[in-house]
């Protein structure tokens, strides 16, 4: 019977590296190959094309359609001669993927044949029939028009034999549709706020930009071992399986020898991930058996979020062919850790400071202490905001585990900071008046920071790490463009008021300087509660936290009602980043997508449990009545009750584990129609976190008893020490 597990597993163990060719030349020379970067634009565009395509992206200004045929042309004689035949628009939608139509350029020429066009106006825009996309009831039918418009600040690329061009997804009557539209937004909200705090410090600044350095970390499974798992296969999960006896508690995998297979695997997707201009730097092992992780150099928030999409995308595609899939569920595995997508945000000026960088002078710092400070705030003002932007019915199995960031949102300094933070606090009178003159760029109790990056803590969601923020909640599956629309529409509209504030004490009379500790002071006071140095992984934490009025909610759909609350709609409609009726789509979205997951994995769970554990236990069982039954007919009763004793007591077991999971799919398969039911997507979402979901854990752990108990040789689903050791 389980025949099949153990050849599967056989293959899966005997397979050698794929061997990996390096191009002939070095990466710098191979790097963005595959993308229509500025050297691109300069060789293959008009001058004048260009210039205006080079202001487009650098400065935002907006596409004038009559540069749109001179680029396309160009763009189309760059993709001919590299074998190109197909072009798309690639978009974000609310799926949580990326989505693409290719459309060849070919076009009836007039004399019975085609020709190969390539238009301004196809480049720009699109009407893709993408009905099916979930919207959130914003488009209903008669105005079910989505259009795909250019991201010109996204470089166009190639993958294969398509032309890909990074759009935005938007209804007719101009909501967004997709992740790209409010990110572009909340990064121009977050660009204008910053410019406008940095002029108080340095008049030149003209633009602010958001950057992103993005850790993923993933699983890699063999493949035909995963194609033996369903629940793998459909739900990216194991909704079953015992733990392995020996998993991570030697910390030997986590920055281990990477196995050869592995290696080639990875050497395979830098090649591929550089030649699309990925600036992919960091390989190592995590810490789970299976494990890994890769991170690129950071790049412009916008640029680096459409990387991370291609990237995960490739890396699915790489993985295949080296026979692998790779997990990037959030937790694939009970009982060892699961993986997240690091983001390392910060905010810099085309001036060259990285404004979460301290500096040398007191001037700096106090720069430095403003943004610091403000972000703080931001993150204390919607941390629960934050939190919904990084859930999901994956990533909810992940937080709160004692491995990743709990379902709290706080924020680590570090003791440096931290006590700058709070010498700032309590100088009310070194900065006042009669040291003005002195102390107004030359602070003397903000020492030359020399910011320890050692201190570190793992267990906090949200901590800074040097000269950026290190949010460290996002999961692993996620676009996390919801995080980054989050994040900085916060920070955009909190810079907003300190400006605000600042300026009416300056009107009162203030000196800049002054009224800039003035309001900072405050600020340091109010947000004291995010403020958390810790082990976020306590108990004691948890109590803490909700004493501090911190967001505690641990159920995912009660969460999302974070994005409704009037604060938030406040705050998105303030910096022009999402309006009420697209916060109000998006979450129906929300809930229905986690719906759907959770009764995916019901369906899978059940399956399994009815059609491939039950059989097999009471096949187990049978054999072991029927040694009882021959021992009674060659021993006599009395013996082989004794000698039997073992068997029966199996026997009894197994029928107790059967029992429970015969009784409890039958009780989830009822919950499940109940909630089916349910009309409101938001109430359905409840029901299944609270009706639903509540048996997952029963009835898993009756058939991971039942795995320990079945002869090894007729369990037919691949373990969790086959899964996991490459
Ligand atoms: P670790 O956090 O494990 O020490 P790294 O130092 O390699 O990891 O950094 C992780 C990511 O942070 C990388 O993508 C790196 O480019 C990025 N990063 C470094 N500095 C910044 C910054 N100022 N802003 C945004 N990302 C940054
Ligand atoms: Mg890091």
């Amino acid at each position: 019977m389980s025949e099949l597990r153990f050849r599967v597993v056989e293959k899966a163990f005997s397979k050698k590296p794929v061997s990996v060719d390096y191009p002939g030349e070095r990466p710098d020379k191979f790097f963005a190959k595959n993308v229509f970067d500025r050297e691109k634009m300069f060789r293959y565009l008009p001058k004048e094309a260009y210039n205006e395509l080079i202001n487009v992206i650098d400065n935002g200004a907006p596409l004038d359609r009559s540069i749109a045929d001179a680029v396309a042309a160009g763009m189309k004689q760059w993709a001919s001669e590299n074998g190109v035949t197909h072009y798309t628009h690639w978009f974000q939608p609310l799926t949580g993927g990326t989505a693409e139509k290719h459309e060849s350029f070919i076009e009836y020429n007039q004399k019975g044949g085609v020709m190969e066009e390539f238009s301004g106006k196809v480049l720009v825009q699109q009407e893709p029939d993408a009905s099916s996309f979930p919207n959130g009831g914003i488009r209903n039918t008669f105005e079910a028009r989505g259009y795909t418009a250019w991201d010109a600040s996204s470089p166009v690329f190639i993958i294969d034999d398509t032309l890909c061009i990074p759009t935005i997804f938007i209804s007719y009557t101009g909501e967004s549709l997709d992740y790209k539209a409010p990110l572009l937004r909340a990064l121009r909200a977050v660009d204008k706020a910053a410019v406008d705090v940095c002029r108080y410090f340095n008049a030149d600044v003209r633009k602010v930009s958001a950057y992103l350095g993005i850790e993923q970390e993933y699983f890699l499974v063999d493949e035909d071992l995963c194609v033996a798992r369903p629940d793998l296969l459909l739900t990216g999960r194991t909704l079953m399986g015992h733990e392995s006896a020996k998993n991570q508690q030697l910390d030997d995998h986590y920055f281990g020898y990477i196995p050869q297979r592995v290696v080639a695997f990875m050497k395979d997707l830098e090649i591929r991930a550089i030649e699309l201009g990925i600036p992919l730097k960091t390989r190592h092992n995590e810490v789970a058996p299976g494990q890994f992780e890769l991170a690129p150099i950071y790049e412009e928030c916008n640029l680096a979020v459409d990387h991370n999409m291609i990237l995960m995308s490739l890396m699915r595609k790489v993985a295949a062919e080296h026979g692998f899939r790779v997990l990037l569920h959030e937790k694939p595995f009970k009982g060892i850790n699961g993986s997240g997508k690091h983001c390392n945000w910060s905010l810099g000026t085309d001036t060259g400071t990285l404004l979460f960088a301290p500096g040398k002078t007191a001037d700096d710092n106090l720069r430095f202490v403003t943004f610091v400070t403000n972000t703080l705030m931001a993150v204390y003002k919607h941390n629960g905001l934050l939190k919904a932007s990084i859930m999901s019915a994956t990533n909810a199995h992940r937080l709160g585990a004692n491995e990743a960031p709990p379902a709290i949102i706080s924020s680590f300094l570090g003791t440096q900071l931290s006590s700058m933070l709070d010498e700032v606090e309590n100088s009310a009178e070194g900065i006042s008046s009669t040291n003005k003159k002195k102390v107004r760029f030359d602070l003397p109790q903000i020492p030359e920071i020399l910011v320890d990056t050692t201190d570190r803590n793992r267990t906090s969601p949200f901590a800074f790490t040097g000269n950026r923020f290190e949010f460290r909640a996002v999961g692993s599956e996620a676009n996390c463009a919801t995080a980054m629309i989050v994040l900085n529409s916060a920070v955009a509209e909190q810079l907003k008021r300190f400006k605000a504030d600042v300026d009416a004490l300056i009107k009162e009379g203030k000196t800049p300087h002054d009224a800039i500790m003035q309001v900072l002071r405050g600020y340091i006071k109010e947000c004291k509660p995010i403020r958390f140095e810790g082990n976020g992984y306590s108990e004691e934490w948890k109590a803490e936290a909700a004493r501090r009025g911190l967001d505690c909610e641990t159920s995912c759909p009660v969460i999302f009602d974070n994005y409704l609350s009037e604060s938030s709609i406040a705050m998105f409609e303030a910096v022009g980043v999402m309006t009420r009726k697209e916060l109000e789509a998006r979450n129906e979205v929300k809930w229905e997508t986690y719906t759907k997951k959770l009764q995916i994995e019901a369906r899978v769970l059940g399956d399994l449990a009815i059609n491939h554990i039950i059989p097999v236990a009471k096949e187990y069982q049978d054999k072991l009545m029927d040694t009882v039954f021959k021992m009674n007919t060659v021993l006599g009763k009395c013996d082989a009750a004794k000698l039997g004793a073992d068997n029966i007591r199996l026997i009894k077991e197994i029928s107790e584990h059967t029992d429970y999971i015969t009784e409890n799919v039958e009780k989830m398969i009822e919950a499940r129609k109940a909630a089916n039911r349910i009309v409101s997507e938001r109430e359905k979402a409840i029901a299944y976190h609270d009706t639903v979901e509540s048996y997952f854990a029963g009835i898993r752990y009756h058939i991971d008893k039942l795995e320990l108990i079945v002869d090894n040789r007729m369990w037919t689903l691949p373990k969790y020490r086959e899964l996991l050791f490459i």
